[in-house]
């Protein structure tokens, strides 16, 4: 019989989601006049801007012509786009990110577990904690970890708490790790980096050798304009970081399908006996024997981003969400929760109140409010005692449920 990868025995079990929808299901079973609003769910609601969308029908047409028709595209993406992505993206914010350093995939959960295949084994591994779970989960799948305890963390990752205490920055660790994982506008605490912060560990990983892999799928929810959108804007970076977007959240693409990988040439890894590699060449193999690039429409949709109506309208979109976000937390510090993030991202982390674990604080929303959120604790350990809710909705759903939430 074919042996499986055991290493995925070893996932938890009772993740979060599943077990959300398990207790959602339960309860409406029991109150079935319940009418529930969820602000759990990290995916967009409002429809996608209409520059994608003219662009991706034009796409289509062009793709029931003879002259117009496109098959195979190159695996790294089509270069009018990669050259789009470089010039708005990157150089207008003063980062020397060439086209062919960026590869257009079909998602940056995607990529940023995939990368691992070009990864081997034996790093040093940090996340932080809480984490967006793709970045551990995939870990343990590679066989990276060993066994999780019983608050879900894993042997063999170190951890680093994000947590009222220390301002939900990550602490620069005072032991060396090969391979460091930040999520900034951070998914699920809401919290930024500053360039000072993100100096910080460019200096760390470039002393300790180490790679970092910089998830900035929010970067668009950024508003204080002294926050850097990508690690790129870091001196140095270039020589230590691989950075993931998606045009998911901005561009409400979740179902399109669209996100951007960039390796920039000058990152190195090195082999058992201490050779260094490209790890650009080796990710440029990966994909090409792997991946068969994103649809020629899709590619035209996320194209439009760039023009002048796709950039009006994706700011439209992002201060719509922001909006909420800020409704959300009004509304909640009016009577006197504590909250946290929703002011550079579309996420608002909450302390639960009364010592109420996050499990706990979710009975009694699901209940009392009939508010579905996430529980902090679903993300790491150090999220215990917090709950996430997300700006994702739309308004007449944001100000109902924040009526019911404030007059619990
Ligand atoms: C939503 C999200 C993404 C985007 O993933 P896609 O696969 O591009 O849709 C990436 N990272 C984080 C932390 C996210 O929350």
């Amino acid at each position: 019989m074919v042996k499986v990868n055991e290493n995925y025995l070893k996932l938890k079990a009772g993740y979060l989601f599943p077990e959300i929808a398990r207790r959602v299901q339960a309860f409406s079973q029991q109150n079935p006049q319940a009418s529930l609003i969820r602000l759990g769910i990290g995916d967009v609601t409002e429809p996608l801007p209409s520059a994608c969308c003219n662009a991706m029908k034009k796409a289509l047409d062009e793709m029931n012509t003879h002259e117009g028709f496109h098959g195979y595209g190159p695996e790294q993406g089509y270069l009018w786009l990669r050259e789009a992505i470089a010039q708005n993206d990157f150089k207008a914010r003063g980062c020397e990110i060439s086209a062919d350093e960026i590869f257009i995939s079909d998602g940056s959960k995607c990529d940023s577990s995939n990368i691992l295949d070009i990864l081997g084994t034996g790093n040093r591994i940090a996340v932080t904690d809480p984490v967006y779970p793709v970045y551990v989960d995939s870990n343990v799948m590679s066989g990276h970890t060993g066994e999780a305890d019983n608050q879900g963390c894993y042997s063999g990752l170190s951890y680093i708490p994000l947590t009222a205490a220390n301002g939900f920055e990550a602490a620069i660790p005072n032991y060396p790790v090969d391979l460091i994982y930040l999520c900034f506008p951070n998914n699920p605490t809401g919290a930024v980096a500053t360039k000072k912060h993100l100096s910080d560990w460019v200096n760390y990983a470039k002393r300790n050798d180490s790679l970092i892999l910089f998830d900035a799928a929010y970067e668009a929810f950024i508003q204080d304009s002294s926050l850097p959108h990508s690690i790129f804007e870091i001196e140095g970076a270039k020589d230590c970081a691989i950075e993931f977007r998606s045009f998911s959240k901005n561009a409400g693409f979740t179902g399109t399908r669209c996100a951007i990988t960039v390796i920039p040439k000058s990152v190195n890894g090195k082999t058992v006996n201490g050779e260094e590699v490209d790890l650009w060449a080796l990710w440029n193999r990966r994909q090409s024997t792997k991946f068969n690039g994103v649809s020629y429409i899709v590619q035209r949709g996320a194209q439009a981003v760039y023009s002048l109506e796709g950039k009006s309208q994706i700011s439209s979109l992002v201060s719509f969400y922001m909006e909420n976000a800020e409704i959300i937390r009004n509304k909640l510090l009016k009577v006197g929760f504590k909250v946290y993030g929703g002011e550079n991202a579309p996420y608002v982390w909450i302390k639960t109140p009364d010592n109420k674990n996050s499990w706990e604080f979710f009975d009694f929303l699901l209940e009392k409010a009939n508010v579905v959120g996430t529980p902090g604790s679903g993300f790491g350990a150090s999220g215990e005692g917090y709950f996430r809710l997300s700006a994702f909705n739309s308004r007449q759903n944001v100000l109902e449920a924040m009526q019911r939430i404030t007059s619990i």
